[in-house]
This record gives C-alpha cells, sequence and structure tokens, in this order.
C-alpha cells in the first residue's frame, strides 16, 4: 500500500480519499479472502495463517509504524477503519491484527531502542513475524500489581520466571512483550517490560485456552523457567512497565472498539436483511414495531459508536506531536462499541428466530465473538472506573 499524505479528515468527520482507499482495499480483502474461510477457522479453531501472510503482505499487520519500519506509514484513522472491516468478516482476524498492530508494533515503536525497533518492529510491522503481549496471569487480571512473575537481575541479564495466562497469538508469536516484577514490594511500581523471543530456552508454550468465541485467534498460556532475557532487551526502564502496559492498552483499546464496530455492523446487516425478506403473520417481520424498533436502536448505537472511534483516533493522532494522552476517548470508544456489539449480536439472533441460533449461519459466530470486546483489554467495569476516575480527577 502506498502511503498517503494528509490523512486527516475535516472537521465534519469526512473521510480523505486515502482513508476510502484503505477501508476499500481492507473491505475487498476481508470479503474476499476471509469471509469465505471464517466459518471452517471458528470450528476447527486453527490458526488463519495464510490470510494473515496476506494481510501482512498488504500493509494490515503495522499499519501506523513509518515505512523506515517495515510499517505502512498511515494514521490512527486508517488503522481503524481498515479493522472495523477485517472484523465484520471476521472478529479472530480482527483480534490478531488488532495485537500484532496495537499491543506490540505500537509499544516498541513508542518505547523501544533503535536497536530493538530494527530487530523486533520490522519484522512484525511488516507481517513477516508475529507479535504478542503478555501482561495478564492465571491469578492476576484486572489488577495486575498482584502478579507473581519475577524477573531477576544477574549481570547482563535478566533471569525470568513464572507463568502467564490468556496471550493472544502465543503459540504461533515469535516475539512477546512481557510483563514481569522486578521489585515486589513496590507492586505496579515494581513491574518491568520485556521483549521475549520464543524460540529460545526456558520459553515453554503452555496450555491452549478453550474458548467460547474468537475461535481461530490462538490463545495460550506462556511459562517461563530460568529464561535468560539480556538487559538490552529490557523494554523502558525497570519499574515502567505498568506505565507501558497501560499507554499501550490506550492504544489497544482503539483496536477494540473498532473490532466491536464491525461485529455489531455485521449482525445489523444480517439482520436487516432478514427483517426485510421473512414473513410471519402475513407480513415481513421488519413491519412489526417489535422488531423495527430493534433495528433502530442497533442502528443509532453503531454510529453513535463510530463517532467515539472517531473522536478516540484523532485524539490518539494528536498525542503524536502533543503528547497529550487519550485515555479517557480511548475508554469511552471501547466500552459503547463492546456493549454495542453485545446489543446488537444479542438483537440478530432473536430478529433471526431458530436460525439465529443454526450453526448454519454466521449469527451465533457474531454473538460468540462479541463477548470477548466487553473482557479483554480492560472489561467494561475497568472502562466505567477509568473513566469515572478521570471526571472525578481521582487520579
Ligand atoms: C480471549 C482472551 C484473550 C486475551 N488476550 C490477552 C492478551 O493477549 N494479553 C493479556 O495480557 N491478556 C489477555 N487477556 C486477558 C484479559 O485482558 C483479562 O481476562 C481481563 O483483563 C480481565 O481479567 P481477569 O480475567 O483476571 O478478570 P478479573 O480481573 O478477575 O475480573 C473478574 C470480574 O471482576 C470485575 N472487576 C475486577 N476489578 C474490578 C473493579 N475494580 N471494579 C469493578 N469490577 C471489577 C471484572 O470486571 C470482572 O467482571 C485475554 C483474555 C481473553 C478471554
Amino acid at each position: 500500500m502506498p502511503a498517503p499524505s494528509n490523512m486527516h479528515p475535516g472537521p465534519n468527520l469526512s473521510l480523505t480519499p486515502e482513508h476510502e482507499m484503505i477501508r476499500q482495499t481492507a473491505r475487498d480483502f476481508a470479503q474476499r479472502e476471509i469471509a469465505p474461510v471464517a466459518g471452517h477457522f471458528d470450528e476447527t479453531g486453527e490458526f488463519p495463517a495464510e490470510t494473515i501472510r496476506k494481510m501482512g503482505a498488504l500493509g494490515l499487520m503495522g499499519i501506523e509504524i513509518p515505512e523506515e519500519y517495515g510499517g505502512a506509514g498511515m494514521d490512527t484513522l486508517a488503522y481503524v477503519l481498515a479493522l472495523e472491516e477485517i472484523s465484520k468478516a471476521d472478529a479472530a482476524h480482527g483480534t490478531i491484527m488488532s495485537v500484532n498492530n496495537s499491543l506490540f508494533c505500537y509499544g516498541i515503536y513508542r518505547f523501544g531502542s533503535e536497536p530493538q525497533k530494527e530487530k523486533y518492529l520490522r519484522p512484525v510491522a511488516s507481517g513477516q513475524a508475529i507479535g504478542a503481549y503478555s501482561l495478564t496471569e492465571p491469578m492476576s487480571g484486572s489488577d495486575a500489581g498482584t502478579m507473581r512473575s519475577r524477573a531477576e537481575r544477574q549481570g547482563d541479564v535478566y533471569v525470568l520466571n513464572g507463568r502467564k495466562s490468556w496471550v493472544t497469538s502465543a503459540p504461533v508469536a515469535d516475539y512477546i512483550v512481557v510483563f514481569l516484577m522486578t521489585d515486589p514490594e513496590k507492586k505496579h511500581r515494581g513491574i518491568t517490560a520485556f521483549l521475549v523471543e520464543t524460540d529460545r530456552p526456558g520459553f515453554i508454550r503452555g496450555k491452549k485456552e478453550p474458548k467460547l468465541g474468537i475461535r481461530a485467534s490462538a490463545t495460550s498460556e506462556i511459562v517461563f523457567e530460568d529464561y535468560r532475557c539480556p538487559v538490552e532487551n529490557r523494554l523502558g526502564e525497570e519499574g515502567e512497565g505498568f506505565k507501558i502496559a497501560m499507554a499501550v492498552l490506550d492504544a489497544g483499546r482503539i483496536g477494540i472498539a473498532a473490532q466491536a464496530l464491525g461485529i455489531a455492523e455485521a449482525s445489523y446487516e444480517a439482520a436487516l436483511q432478514y427483517a426485510r425478506e421473512r414473513e410471519a403473520f402475513g407480513q415481513k417481520i421488519g413491519q412489526f414495531q417489535g422488531i423495527s424498533f430493534k433495528l433502530a436502536d442497533m442502528k443509532t448505537r453503531i454510529e453513535a459508536s463510530r463517532l467515539l472511534i472517531y473522536q478516540a483516533a484523532l485524539a490518539k493522532e494528536r498525542a503524536k506531536t502533543t503528547g497529550e494522552r487519550f485515555t479517557l476517548e480511548a475508554a469511552m470508544a471501547k466500552l459503547f462499541a463492546s456493549e454495542t456489539a453485545m446489543f446488537c449480536a444479542h438483537a440478530a439472533v432473536q430478529i433471526h428466530g431458530g436460525m439465529g441460533y443454526s450453526r448454519e449461519l454466521p449469527i451465533e459466530r457474531y454473538f460468540r465473538d462479541a463477548k470477548i470486546t466487553e473482557i479483554y483489554e480492560g472489561t467494561s467495569e475497568i472502562q466505567r472506573l477509568v473513566i469515572s476516575r478521570m471526571e472525578l480527577g481521582l487520579r
């Protein structure tokens, strides 16, 4: 994909030709290459290596990373437009794309040293390698300060030990940004980030996580047994891990909001079509107010989500020059869009009646896939905590 120049939409949020172009590229690819195989990969739970490789070749695995580091050199709005289209065809592909773009590439680009960018960012942003992000542990999710994994400095290496859980793409990842405790007494201020190579001794892929939805996105535990991580693979300084983890999640949440929007739109379009065609009691079911009002609510929430996502994308774009935070915008977009995805998928199943429950249609997949957007990268409760604390001036 060529790197477009000035990509910012005008004040009325109309898209530039370059934004239209990336949206169309992602839409065409998603409908031609992903939609026909999404059901198969959901059923088998296999990782869709071939379509992910093609997405890399199209520049979709490192959209916001400058070309000099292997990315497509586009802006945040381009990223959310593309991710929405991919997720509309299949949310699992959206998860893999989102983690690679936001949780790995963005973190290394923003906090990595020049040698780290050369060695780890370039292959992942260009789609030749897969990146992952590992914060969660079996006994520590929303409350990262309670993590038990340890990194102990011994000369010019850190020795890593512990078990991390729920790592998206871990079964296939080449490199993972991992957060471990270097100073447990300091709780979250004692967390440090490391860049881990998955083919080195002491790194073990643990049990695969069996999942309700996004089944084609491979997820597993990872285990460290005396893994020796060179000091030059520390990301940022000792004790900066929590700050890095949260900054990266701010970016990630905008991506998950775009993924949720894609699922909501797929659900809505299928429901609209069905309401126009299906008949009961001598009329189209869309003529019943009980159905048509559901459609009205779905459409309105989708458009409201889109505006919150665009607002968050523009805030993140501004932050590149001003350094301002976009935590509030990202949390609001993620909260509202993920609850919209769940609302729309739930309504779509209902509007389809028995066929909504059948595995012959993708509607039940949208329903299973939508739920994850309310859980990962901060649950809806955590988004409400973030938003309310910022509004109350509590941090
Ligand atoms: C499919 C999948 C993929 C994932 N991928 C990754 C990944 O790539 N990397 C990674 O690091 N993690 C990943 N995760 C982990 C995910 O981010 C966590 O599951 C999530 O943050 C919640 O943590 P938890 O599961 O420990 O729930 P808990 O933190 O134990 O929360 C349980 C419940 O309590 C609520 N709760 C917790 N604290 C509060 C509070 N202060 N106020 C109100 N309610 C609260 C929560 O909202 C939730 O409803 C993934 C999870 C899933 C399911």
